[in-house]
């Protein structure tokens, strides 16, 4: 069938061995074409809301604090407070008249109420438009109450989502380097780009564990804000998710001299390989030895398992739709270790070197995509004759009226991914999806099956 493009985007399509490698991308999302992107603020949300002991707060109307806890499911060892979700609840006439005194009344009443540790408030479109001073008001509250209150400048419209990682990044700059640094071991980290979805960041955090290295801090999955402040006082960051933390990280390496080095956690090569790139980075025999042998331990139990799955899904065909392009890459190599074929693979905020990347790893007659939509995708997922869509929330429903297995790799869902335990799940998951005896009952019939 003919895929259905707009031709103000066909250069952010690439099909991989039919044309010389070119793509347009992080540019603004078509007006009309009802992007899979979320705003400024959903970026910002997404990466900040996991800071459990922290007071969160939407200075808007009420729609904008719809992403709750509810949808981006990060787990917290300890205070819950994010799982509340504030908002001012800006109405007509604070549109007109300004809602600095409520968003001022709503802080210091929050504030004596559930006594966070900091609060971050979240500006939005409207916010924006009509002009609240929201660091004034910030500082006002901060000086009061004697704690940090950070306004997060991600007004809805200003960019993409990316503007809001940017937004959330800067907010959590503002904690870094307030607390003390003493008593920290210099083989010590800060976990960034996680968020402990299904308590994920507990699996890895596990595995430094093993390697004999300290977490400073977790940002921002089951974050605490005492952590962030002391997150200088850490030998190396190590960066998972491309788009939501390297901001932080390239701003502390400039300020505080930390390096940092990007890795993956899903997958069993990505997992392994961001666990030596760790060890290597401290130099330490003792580390690299230790770090062997948790690998060793965990591949032990993991391969023989592995293998009915292998068994039933090679030859089956895969399409990913994802955020962020880093995601992308791992998951075309957890599905090559399944013997399954990648033919679609896009993402919400990658960049030309991200996709030149995709491209490298891919198959000829691949897709890969920037921005899509849902009429785009529904085309793609048509032609290609996918057995499994891996998105998110927004793609889910593409998969499911198209009778096409679907798997949550976002927010929302409820078992591990990352990790090597998080590949058996991954690969159970896509079983029971791929095989599930309900398609043959749906309009969609893959050859495959
Ligand atoms: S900030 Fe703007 S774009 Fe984002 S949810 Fe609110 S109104 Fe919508």
């Amino acid at each position: 069938m003919e895929p259905a493009i707009f031709s103000e985007r066909a250069d952010q399509i690439h099909r991989v061995g039919e044309q010389p490698f070119r793509m347009a991308c992080n540019r603004e999302s078509l007006a009309g074409a009802v992007s899979q992107r979320a705003c400024v603020f959903c970026g910002s949300r997404v990466v900040l809301y996991p800071i459990a002991d922290a007071l969160h707060l939407v200075h808007g109307p009420i729609g904008c604090a719809a992403y709750t806890w509810d949808i981006r499911g990060a787990l917290s060892s300890g205070p819950e407070l994010h799982r509340l979700s504030f908002s001012t609840d800006l109405q007509e006439t604070d549109v007109i008249f300004g809602g600095e005194k409520k968003l001022y009344r709503a802080l210091v009443e929050l504030i004596d109420r559930h006594h966070p540790e900091a609060a971050f408030v979240y500006s939005t479109c409207i916010v924006g438009i009509i002009g609240d001073d929201l660091e004034g008001i910030c500082k006002k509250v901060s000086r009061e109450k004697g704690l940090p209150v950070i306004p997060v400048q991600s007004e809805g419209f200003k960019g993409n989502k990316r503007a809001g990682y940017h937004a959330a990044c800067q907010a959590i700059f503002r904690l870094v380097g307030t607390g003390s640094t003493e008593g920290i071991s210099p083989h010590s980290l800060n976990i960034l780009g996680d968020f402990n979805l299904a308590g994920e960041i507990w699996i890895i955090r596990d595995y430094f564990k093993r390697m004999g290295l300290e977490v400073v801090a977790n940002i921002t999955g089951d974050g605490r804000v005492g952590d962030l402040q002391r997150a200088h006082g850490a030998a190396l960051n190590v960066v998972q998710c491309s788009g939501a933390t390297m901001d932080l990280a390239k701003m502390m390496q400039q300020k505080y001299g930390i390096p940092f080095i990007r890795v993956s956690y899903f997958g069993v090569e990505d997992m392994a390989e961001s666990l030596y790139n760790v060890a290597r980075f401290f130099k330490e025999p003792g580390i690299m030895t230790r770090t062997r042998e948790v690998v060793r331990e965990e591949l032990i139990s993991l391969y023989p398992q592995l293998q009915k799955y292998r068994k039933a899904l090679s030859g089956k065909k895969a399409a990913i739709y994802v955020g962020g392009a880093f995601k992308a890459f791992s998951l075309v190599k957890a599905f090559r270790l399944l013997g399954m074929q990648v033919v679609l693979v896009g993402s919400q905020t990658g960049t030309e070197e991200d996709y030149r990347e995709l491209e490298e790893i891919t198959d000829d007659g691949t897709i890969i995509v920037d921005d899509s939509n849902p009429l785009e995708l529904t085309s793609f997922l048509k032609e290609k004759k996918v057995d499994i869509f891996v998105g998110g929330v927004k793609e889910r429903p593409i998969a499911y009226k198209l009778g096409v297995g679907f798997c949550d790799h976002n927010h929302e869902r409820k078992e591990p991914l990352e990790g090597f335990i998080g590949m058996l799940y991954f690969a159970r998951e896509v079983y029971n999806t791929v095989m599930s005896p309900v398609w043959r009952f749906l309009p969609r019939r893959s050859a495959s099956h």
